[in-house]
């Protein structure tokens, strides 16, 4: 173990002990599964056993998460950390977690605060709503509320709406660990008005809508949209509770986004509350935002899941930063998951001619480059329809699409490319202009790699 451990650190003299031994404990381990599995060769080869060590010390020593860059074109890309965050808003987090705050003391009296009423009343401000709540994620939105106003009951959704959105949000699921029974309502591609009234039982507690967030129903198809389902919901005398998924909170002109994104109107619709991300279309941090009847909001905020789900102080300045870009109208100029959604594709196909000039540069021969149009998605589960126009600089070269993808993702400076047909796609939407450099960078280096 020692032996190998200064094998390690004769590899990589930088690396810190910790991750050197760690790297080396793990190696032996397979090592020695190997060996119990007969496969004696390999495992026996020294030098193999350094070097397998020595990369799996470098990988725990990599920070995590670490900074790439977003040639996808995929704005809000949950593998990619969604929202990047407005430089305001990251600086706020950053105080707030540099030194002490009044996060939960009132200033005036010196007594107890509540830490998150200033920020929820910018929602309220923002949304015209009744009320306001502000959790962990979207998720834990959705938790809350059935928890608190179903717990024990039943909720009716439309089968249409048992959705997935990524492995680990699936609403029947959600629905169960809520403490809530599920009626499904309807059929997989039509539910109608009558299908709840027929579902609606002494046990219902509320109905619930879900937004398809990452696909679309064509053909023969029929739902029951939010005026109609809150107009039973009136007649019955049961709460409407809708997750949007991904919403904002103001309206955002000079984007192909369809209206029903926008959370506000949700609520005049008829919406007794309505759930979103913050990380999504809102372009904050993590965070699940309520809006809507105080009575249902007090419900859930006196709910002791509520502490389990709640904010903690870096999120809620970042949240509450944001907050203010929007009600002071800078959401375009100052949050980048906006910015990228509004931005002109005139002025996105600048950047990309501006990043193939770049590329062609350091790929001399050894690459095609191209400028080409193309289409962006909105990612996040916002908008599954909806893309946007943009342009990619396309990179061709003898290695193919896979292995240049590869040789990217490697980079000192990881880009994520998309590929399209034979050539990696690089899209300019996500792209920052401060960026281009180290694309070209990653592709010099991915080139000289392909050549050697
Ligand atoms: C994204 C999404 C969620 C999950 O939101 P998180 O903020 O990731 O927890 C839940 N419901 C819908 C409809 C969504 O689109």
């Amino acid at each position: 173990m020692s032996r190998l451990i200064d094998a390690v650190r004769a590899r990589q003299p930088a690396l810190p002990t910790w991750a050197a031994a760690e790297g080396a404990r793990l190696a032996l381990e397979r090592a020695r599964g190997a060996l119990a599995g007969g496969a004696g060769g390999e495992a026996a080869d020294r030098d193999a056993l350094a070097a397998q060590a020595a990369a799996l010390a470098a990988g725990l020593a990599t920070p995590h998460p670490r900074r790439v860059v977003n040639a996808t074109g995929v704005i809000l890309h949950t593998n990619l950390g969604r929202a990047v965050l407005a430089e305001g808003a990251a600086r706020a987090a950053f105080e707030a977690a540099s030194a002490y705050s009044d996060l939960e003391l009132d200033l005036r009296d010196g007594d107890r605060g509540d830490r998150l009423a200033p920020t929820a009343r910018k929602l309220v401000s923002i949304s015209g709503a009744e009320a306001a709540h502000a959790v962990n994620n979207n998720a834990a939105a959705v938790l809350l509320a059935l928890g608190s106003l179903a717990a024990g009951r039943e909720v009716l959704v439309s089968r249409g709406e048992l959705v997935e959105i990524g492995g680990s949000f699936r609403v029947p699921e959600i629905v169960k660990s809520a403490g809530v029974r599920l009626v499904e309502v309807g059929t997989t591609n039509r539910t109608h008005p009558e299908d709840y009234r027929r579902a609606i039982g002494p046990q219902t507690a509320l109905l619930f809508k879900v937004h398809r967030s990452n696909f679309e129903q064509r053909g023969f198809v029929a739902e029951v949209d939010l005026p109609e389902l809150a107009a039973i919901g009136r007649e019955r005398g049961l709460p409407v509770v809708e997750d949007l998924g991904s919403g904002t909170l103001v309206e955002l002109a000079g984007t192909p986004l369809p209206h029903e994104v926008f959370a506000p109107d949700r609520l005049r619709r008829g919406a007794d509350l309505v759930c979103f991300s913050g990380d999504k279309l809102l372009g904050g941090p993590q965070a699940g935002i309520v809006l809507g009847r105080r009575d249902l909001i007090e419900r859930m905020r006196k709910n002791p899941l509520a502490r389990a789900l709640r904010l903690d102080k870096m999120t809620l300045a970042a949240l509450d930063w944001t907050l203010a870009a929007l009600l002071e109208g800078r959401a375009e100029r100052d949050l980048p998951a906006v910015r990228a959604l509004a931005e002109p594709v005139a002025s996105v196909e600048a950047r990309a001619r501006r990043l193939a000039a770049q590329l062609a540069e350091v790929a001399g021969d050894a690459a095609a480059i191209a400028v080409e149009p193309d289409a962006s998605a909105v990612g996040g589960g916002a908008a599954p329809g909806v893309v946007l126009d943009t342009w990619v600089v396309t990179v061709r070269s003898r290695s193919g699409p896979d292995r240049l993808a590869a040789r990217l993702r490697g980079a000192p400076l990881p880009v994520l490319g998309r590929i399209r047909d034979d050539a990696l796609a690089l899209d300019a939407r996500t792209l920052r202009e401060d960026e281009l450099g180290a694309v070209a960078d990653a592709l010099a280096g991915a080139l000289a790699a392909s050549s050697r």
